[in-house]
C-alpha cells in the first residue's frame, strides 16, 4: 500500500488500529475462505476498515481451514465478509 487509506468524512488518514486480523469470506451456504489482514481505523470518527491482505487466502476445503478459523474466533480478531461473491463481482 504506497498511501493510508483515507477517511473523506473527517479528512483524516485512517490508523492501524490491529495488525494481523483475520477475515472470512461467507459464501450462501457457509464459511468459504480466509485471509490475513490488518484493520484501520480513523481517528475522527472511528470508522473501521480492513486493508492489507495476504496474497493468499486459505480455503474451506484446506484441512486446515476450520483449525485457523476457530483460532482466528477465539483470539477475536475474526472478522466477517457476508457479501461473498464466487465471481468476483
Ligand atoms: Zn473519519
Amino acid at each position: 500500500m504506497n498511501h493510508k487509506p483515507v477517511c473523506i468524512k473527517c479528512n483524516t488518514e485512517l490508523r492501524p488500529e490491529e495488525v494481523g486480523v483475520e477475515l472470512l469470506d461467507m459464501a450462501e451456504w457457509g464459511p468459504y475462505q480466509l485471509w490475513n489482514a490488518d484493520l484501520w481505523k480513523c481517528p475522527s470518527c472511528g470508522i473501521e476498515i480492513i486493508v492489507n491482505f495476504g496474497n493468499y487466502g486459505e480455503h474451506h476445503n484446506s484441512p486446515t481451514f476450520q483449525e485457523h478459523t476457530l483460532d482466528a474466533l477465539n483470539r477475536k480478531n475474526l472478522y466477517l465478509n457476508k457479501e461473498y461473491r464466487k465471481d468476483g463481482s
